[in-house]
């Protein structure tokens, strides 16, 4: 059976969240970014969209919570990629629970699931990943603008023109991923016109600026005001294409990394040669080797005929301040939640900082997903010598420890291929269920 093509899954997709509710969608002149992922079963030749994400914002530095509470990223990537792992955690208990091995199976025998061969996965988003994907190599036209200047030019540099980000006291951290927001008046919009990041450099010095367009460069997520600590989303992308978008935790409990088969964009294709350099051709040449992870070379491609009704333009001039996740788990489970600066959406200044204010795809309740697969599993808890008391003491950098080959390899990784990669304050790190 042959796979869909990019127009196809991008359909499917804007299929999917038309029947989402209204509630939480952007209003009538906000604008905003989606990414969605598509598992594709080729032994049948269907395609069900499993999770979606919508958001352009990131809180910064000061807002970070010690509890895994808050969504610290709110770019729609990170968004879908969360939701897919609400998604397959309930998968998992359905394993466990009801014997159901549509997707996952259980392999006793290595104590961990497996996903059933014939099945893929493919990731669909609408506009080109913040950071590195968004600087084309190339000299581009001057923009008239009188808040550009140019960037001195250097001979490994790209020739560009930046517009000048205006930092003054923001509180509310816009995270464009062209960083064009607070200065689209000004400008044409063009949302795929994406020759500027606004994403920061990391570990520069203070003569260096953390705008400079350095090509192939990993740097922290745009946005106003403070920086933040969340990486662009080129570099999540890249991260998932070396380790799997499984993440630490779900490596415990997974045989294999699980990797997207395509990239597909919605209008975008004049960045296909950069957003191919910063999912993989960056690294290429980088040593980095394990047996479990592999440098993935996803197949890139381009969805021209299709588009986002939601999507940036002279009439939607503001980024919607809502963060929108939804996957295909049951209605009564609720699997579509709205957020807004990282908490869940309606939640009182009060609950801020409280389970009740968290949403489903914060880390603190995709732990408790995790911790409730240990509960129900005695197999898994032997494997890995916990006790069932100690379930909800654990703290979350202890269970991330569990995957050791994980974290040998990302130490490893860290070295040469990413980096510069920011790390959390341990103490964001620490939290627990019990607390
Ligand atoms: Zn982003």
């Amino acid at each position: 059976m042959v796979l869909p093509s990019a127009e196809d899954l991008a359909d499917l997709v804007f299929k999917e969240f038309r029947q989402l509710p209204k509630t939480g969608k952007p209003t009538t002149n906000e604008w905003t970014i989606l990414s969605a992922i598509v598992m594709h079963d080729t032994a049948k030749g269907t395609s069900k969209v499993v999770a979606i994400g919508c958001g352009t914002k990131c809180v910064g530095k000061s807002k970070l919570c010690s509890h895994g509470l808050i969504l610290n990223d709110s770019h729609a990537e990170v968004l879908a990629r969360r939701a897919l792992l609400r998604y397959i955690y309930h998968l998992l208990k359905r394993v466990i629970e009801y014997s159901d091995e549509g997707v996952f199976q259980w392999d006793s025998e290595n104590v961990c699931f497996r996903i059933r061969p014939d099945l893929n996965f493919h990731f669909v988003s609408t506009q080109t990943p913040c950071g590195d994907a968004c600087i084309r190599n190339e000299a581009i036209e001057e923009k008239s603008t009188k808040e550009e200047h140019i960037i001195n030019d250097e001979p490994t540099q790209p020739k560009l023109k930046k517009r000048k980000i205006n930092k003054e006291n923001d509180e509310n951290e816009d995270c464009a991923p062209n960083g064009d927001d607070n200065v689209g008046a000004l400008l044409e919009p063009s949302p795929n016109d994406a020759v500027y990041t606004g994403a920061k450099l990391i570990g520069l010095t203070d003569q260096q600026d953390a705008m400079e367009q350095k090509i192939g460069a990993v740097r922290t997520k745009p946005g106003r005001g403070d920086r933040t600590l969340s990486m662009s989303c080129s570099d999540k992308l890249a991260r998932w294409n070396v380790f799997g978008m499984q993440g630490a935790l779900l490596d415990i409990l997974l045989a294999h990394p699980i990797y997207f088969e395509t990239l597909n964009f919605v209008g975008c294709a004049e960045n296909e040669a950069a957003i191919r350099r910063a999912i993989y051709d960056r690294f290429i040449g980088k040593q980095f080797k394990t047996t479990k992870y592999k440098i993935h070379k996803p197949t890139i491609r381009f969805a021209e005929t299709v588009k986002f009704e939601y999507a940036e333009n002279y009439n939607r001039k503001n980024p919607a301040p809502t963060g929108i996740s939804w996957c295909n788990i049951p209605i009564d489970l609720k699997p579509y939640e709205i957020s807004v600066n990282g908490n869940k959406q309606g939640a009182t200044r009060k609950k801020f900082g409280t389970p009740e204010a968290a949403v489903k795809i914060s880390k603190y309740n995709l732990l408790q997903e995790f911790v409730d697969i240990l509960r129900v599993e005695p197999k898994l808890r032997q494997k890995y010598r916990i006790d069932s008391k100690e379930l909800t003491y654990l703290k979350y950098h202890q269970y991330k420890q569990l995957a050791r080959e994980y974290q040998a390899a990302w130490t490893l990784a860290k070295q040469n291929y990413f980096s510069q990669w920011t790390e959390k304050p341990p103490n964001l790190l620490e939290f627990s269920l019990d607390a």
